[in-house]
């Protein structure tokens, strides 16, 4: 039987969220039954709710980084059983058979993944998010929550958290290497967190000093403010890797320049508008400029197996649903510390 989830929805582009009731398919053969608790709040949503990204579906779910305890299982179902702790992160479905998706790295699928919210499944349905009550997923698209997270501050780390975990794995971060994270926002407070405990020496580089204390606090060895324009000068060359979580256009030139020979500016921020470069920037110095997307199944079963074992989640602000507008009226003014989360029972 369908259900009937509350949910705080944008009715359309320009509107504020609010409350409202949505469909949840049927439990299938395979299907996992997940009561959320907690869905923190990505500057993604953000874009996507007010379609500065475009081809935004209304009414409009939000919410990708979501933690709560299995209720209910399909027939199928091996994985998981009532009670668990799960977490589903920004993507449900994947065509499972591509090169990409056989690799486990299923946020590359080459036919597309199926978005948790703002996307259509496989019978065409729209996709809504984890700013609800419940959500019906395919296990296979469902990670364990380990025992040692407690599900509010584990919520952020199914986006944020592996945003920056699979990138600062893929490009080496650790002993030895000296790592800046650009923006010390949702993302980037977990960039700080992970680069510092796989051993690298990170350096923030934020618009201002007022957040050093407590970059340092998460794990920073050093913390600069780019507002400053000497600090572009001072720390010319000095960077193995550059992560830029940035949610507006960034001055990619300048970056570039941070970073030592064969060094690689990764960019995972996602802003509104194309941004511009001078190759002059890239050829100097075997440099190398790249993007990076969330991280497969796996990766993301690991990255929180990591913060467990390392003891951290997320820095939160826990927060009602009433209050979501006003909180994405804070992450817009990069006043968030470090990432909002909503107690989704005062839906
Ligand atoms: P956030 O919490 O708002 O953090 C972004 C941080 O960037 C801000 O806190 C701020 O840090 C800095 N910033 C903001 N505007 C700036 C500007 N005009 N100039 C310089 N710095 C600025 O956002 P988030 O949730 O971490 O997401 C960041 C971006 O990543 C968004 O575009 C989001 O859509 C994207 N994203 C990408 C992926 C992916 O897979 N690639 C996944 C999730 C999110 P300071 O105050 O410290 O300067
Ligand atoms: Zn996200
Ligand atoms: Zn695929």
């Amino acid at each position: 039987m369908t259900t009937t989830a509350a949910a705080y929805a944008a009715p359309s582009a320009k509107a504020p969220l609010e409350r409202t009731t949505i469909p949840r398919r049927v439990v299938g053969e395979h299907d996992v039954l997940i009561d959320i608790k907690y869905a923190g709040i990505c500057h993604s949503d953000i874009h996507a709710s007010t379609d500065g990204w475009g081809e935004g579906i209304y009414p409009m779910v939000p919410g990708h980084e979501i933690a709560g305890v299995v209720t209910g299982t399909g027939p199928g179902v091996t994985r998981y059983r009532v009670g668990d702790r799960v977490g589903v992160g920004v993507f449900v479905d994947s065509c499972r058979t591509c090169d990409n998706c056989a690799q486990g790295l299923e946020q590359y699928c080459l036919k597309g993944t199926t978005s948790t919210y703002n996307a259509r499944d496989k019978n065409g349905e729209p996709t809504y998010g984890g700013y609800s009550t419940h959500i019906v997923v395919d296990e296979n698209y469902v990670v364990r929550i380990p025992d040692a997270l407690s599900l509010d501050v584990a919520a952020p780390l199914l986006c944020a958290g592996v945003t920056l975990y699979s990138p600062l794995r893929h490009w080496n971060a650790g002993p030895g290497k000296k790592v800046a994270v650009v923006g010390l926002g949702g993302l980037g407070h977990l960039g700080v967190k992970i680069a510092h405990a796989l051993g690298a020496e990170v350096t923030v580089l934020s618009q201002s000093l007022r957040k050093q204390a407590d970059g340092l606090r998460l794990g920073a060895d050093h913390y600069y403010a780019t507002s400053d324009p000497n600090t572009f000068e001072q720390l010319a060359g000095s960077f193995d890797l550059v992560v830029s979580t940035v949610s507006a256009p960034l001055d990619l030139d300048a970056y570039l320049g941070l970073l030592r020979t064969d060094g690689a500016l990764v960019n995972v921020g996602i802003p509104e508008e194309p941004v511009s470069l001078d190759l002059f920037s890239l050829v100097s110095g075997r440099k190398t400029l790249a993007g990076s997307s969330l991280g497969g199944i796996a990766e993301t079963q690991e990255m929180l197996d990591f913060c467990a074992e390392h003891g951290f989640g997320a820095e939160i602000e826990l927060i009602r649903a009433d209050q979501i507008n006003e909180a994405y009226e804070r992450v817009l003014a990069s006043d968030v510390r470090y990432r909002f989360v909503i107690d989704t029972a005062t839906i």
